[in-house]
């Protein structure tokens, strides 16, 4: 899938680079958003530099349990929703609207995309039970 789920284990929310870093997200978020055009790296979209998103890469060593910082993505507000698909059902964000999009960005059916969902929290549950070391990598580099 091009637009995928990016699931935060629910052992390490808030864990994240925007509450490490502070004040200092705002200036790290601004100058990669500004470095990569204020453009939608997944569905292309170019909008207002407030209406784009800072995303967090993740990935998850489930051996070592270690979550990494490995990047980040400039996006828009929708695709950012749908990496974020627990949190906007929460949100009560319109998942009819999120559905049909994600599946015209991936090319796939409604019931392959839910298919793809179930297999994601499955993975979820999994990860969730896993008390994880965070790494977030050499944060200063990335303010060069
Ligand atoms: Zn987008």
């Amino acid at each position: 899938m091009k637009l995928e789920l990016h699931l935060i284990p629910q052992t390490s929310y808030y864990m994240n680079l925007r509450n490490h870093l502070g004040n200092r997200w705002g200036i790290l978020s601004k100058k990669i958003r500004s470095e990569r055009n204020y453009t939608c790296e997944i569905c292309g979209k170019q909008k207002e530099p407030q209406k784009m998103h800072l995303h967090e890469l993740w990935s998850f060593d489930d051996n070592l349990c270690i979550q990494k910082l490995i990047g980040f993505e400039c996006i828009c507000s929708i695709c950012h929703s749908i990496h974020h698909w627990g949190l906007s059902q929460l949100q009560g964000k319109n998942m009819i609207f999120l559905t049909k999009y994600a599946c015209d960005i991936n090319d796939c059916t409604e019931y392959e995309w839910k298919q793809y969902i179930g297999e994601a929290w499955q993975e979820w549950n999994r990860r969730s039970e896993i008390k994880w070391r965070i790494d977030f990598g050499d944060i200063e580099g990335y303010f060069k």
